[in-house]
């Protein structure tokens, strides 16, 4: 019975462990993963076409000519965009789709699929988010600056989010965010093809009974 594809949309701080959480959240649920094309370059052990399709600012700006992404975002000093394609051949299919991308792109996300799910992933508190990022080693002092100062920006957009899941505990973080999907994919607005058959199944039976 097809249920029907649920867009998920997860953003969050920089810093936030969003990386991790829908690692694990894939790793265990077997959701479709998007993966996003980006000019920023791959960081150690970033593989591409596994975390990133790494592209030239070139290649990237061609993409977006050829309508190839759903959305797509300048962030810090790179641009990030979503591929069209698998994102919505996942969705025909029938299967849950997750995103992982910042505030613009979930909005302009929002706007093309209403029915989309938006997850906003946060620290417990602002100074577990500072080291956090201090912790990753991955940026230098000017980056993590510009980082917080985004990421100050950003609570302003974390109401037009349909939950908020704190990353304290990473397996209750991933448990919580899954509830959210499992909550969503039970909607009877995505259970329509069963509602369909289960009456003419019911129709069926009853003129049995009554012939
Ligand atoms: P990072 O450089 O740390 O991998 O990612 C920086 C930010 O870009 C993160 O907030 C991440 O969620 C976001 N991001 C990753 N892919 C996309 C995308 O396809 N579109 C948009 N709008 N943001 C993305």
């Amino acid at each position: 019975m097809k249920k029907k594809g649920v867009l998920i949309v997860i953003s969050g701080f920089s810093g936030v462990g969003k990386g991790t959480v829908v690692k694990k959240l894939i790793e265990k649920y077997h959701y479709s993963l998007s993966i996003s094309a980006t000019t920023r370059a791959p960081r150690a052990g970033e593989v591409d076409g596994q975390d990133y399709y790494f592209k030239s600012v070139e290649e990237f700006r061609n993409l977006i000519d050829y309508n190839g992404f759903i959305e797509w975002a300048q962030y810090v000093e790179n641009y990030y965009g979503t591929p069209r394609k698998y994102v919505e051949e996942e969705l025909a299919k029938g299967n849950n789709v997750i995103l992982e991308i910042e505030v613009q792109g979930a909005m302009r996300v929002k706007e093309q699929y209403p029915d989309a799910v938006l997850i906003f992933l946060t620290a417990p508190d602002a100074a577990n988010l500072k080291k956090r990022l201090e912790g990753r080693g991955t940026e230098d002092a000017k980056v993590i600056a510009k980082r917080l100062k985004r990421a100050y920006e950003e609570t302003d957009d974390m109401e037009k989010y349909d939950y908020l899941v704190i990353n304290d505990d990473l397996d209750t973080c991933v448990d919580n965010v899954n509830a959210v999907i499992v909550a969503e994919s039970c909607k009877t607005a995505n259970n329509r093809e069963y509602i369909t058959k289960t009456k003419n199944e019911l129709k069926d039976i009853r003129k049995e009974i009554v012939s």
